[in-house]
């Protein structure tokens, strides 16, 4: 498996065009074409296959994200040596600032491409199992009451074992009540997406924890200050998680003491390794960690999976969202992710696609 530095690793970027099954609106809008990007490595014989799932509230589009990788494309960026994930995933955070996503995309490329040379599931490359895992939530996104319920009946029927309710409208509280009339005995955790304010969110916790609601995702906005986070946790009956605040393991170490769990998305850490460091980040501060994705193909949300043994709660149905998934990778068994032991991400076009 020792490389040639012979070969250049060379790439190409396609649009990969992602339609959900229903329109699907959290806080900051509704869509239901997701543009994201398809990234192929280039190596020898090989390809590495890569996702960027760019969004406005990660500060990053369609055009930014094209743009990014132009960038990241240069030889000079990705080098000779597909074993040197960390050092590229270094290079490209000299040449461009943020655009996570792109970067991730690469990044997720390496390890696959890496993998495939090594003929291992990057879990294992990464000294990682593939069990352990949590049991995924599915979405409900926000909607009319009674689509609501329907969604919930729907959800339930399909033989989703955990719920996500996305809040931030007026219904909130009417919200949780029908899917609890739905779905009495069932787990059900509340993303917020940065709808509340302080006063809002305390209150708000209140009543999720007397509808038995396990935890609260994002309740104040991204650049909310920690003071304000802190604020929350203390007058709060159950666990405050961050989102969209928590970017890279910077972010983590800043909010330590203010929330009890971080959600981590190889979108925000722009890869793995990142991820990695997030997670350990949040472990020596005692926080929960959770492990969620974007509207994307089975191939970003396949990378992510790698690193299921490490974390507490997983809300990667964004593939299980779609009309269509061009991509087979972790296939959905009975509310777990199963990551099969093809070499790298482990992920397949589908047939017929
Ligand atoms: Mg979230």
């Amino acid at each position: 498996v020792t490389p040639t530095r012979t070969a250049q690793i060379s790439i190409t970027v396609e649009p990969l065009p992602l339609k959900t099954a229903h329109p699907f609106a959290i806080s900051y809008g509704t869509t239901d074409i997701h543009q994201n990007l398809l990234v192929k490595l280039h190596y020898k014989d090989l390809v590495g296959l890569g996702e960027a799932a760019p969004a406005k509230y990660h500060a990053e589009t369609l055009e930014t994200a094209e743009a990014a990788l132009k960038i990241l494309s240069h030889a000079e960026v990705l080098g000779d040596d597909p074993f040197a994930i960390a050092e590229v995933s270094r290079r490209m955070d000299n040449v461009v600032a943020g655009n996570s996503s792109a970067k991730a995309a690469i990044e997720m490329a390496m390890h696959d491409l890496s993998g495939k040379i090594a003929s291992l599931p990057t879990y294992k490359m990464l000294g990682l199992s593939g069990h352990l895992q949590p049991i995924t939530d599915f979405t409900i996104g926000m909607a009319s009451l009674d689509l609501i319920e329907k969604k919930t009946e729907e959800a339930l029927a399909a033989g989703y074992k955990i719920l996500k309710v996305k809040q931030g409208t007026v219904n909130d509280r009417e919200i949780i009540k029908r899917v609890r009339k739905v779905a009495k005995d069932i787990p059900i955790r509340v993303d917020a997406n940065g709808a509340w304010s302080p006063k809002q969110a305390i209150e708000m916790a209140k009543f999720l924890a007397d509808q038995g609601v396990q935890f609260i995702e994002q309740p104040l906005p991204k650049f909310a200050p920690v003071e304000d986070f802190r604020l929350v946790r203390e007058h709060s009956p159950i666990p405050i998680f961050a989102d969209e605040s928590v970017c890279k393991s910077i972010d983590v170490a800043r909010l330590a003491g203010a929330i009890d769990g971080v959600v981590v998305k190889l979108a925000k850490t722009g890869g793995l390794l990142e991820a990695l460091r997030v997670i350990h980040t949040a472990r020596a501060h005692s926080m929960q960690v959770m492990f969620g994705g974007m509207i994307e193909s089975s191939i970003g949300v396949t990378a992510a999976l790698q690193l299921q043994s490490l974390c507490d709660h997983l809300d990667m149905d964004g593939a299980l969202l779609l009309a269509h998934d061009p991509y087979v990778g972790a296939r959905y068994d009975d509310g777990y992710m199963r990551l099969s032991d093809l070499p790298g991400l482990g992920v397949v076009a589908r047939v017929g696609a």
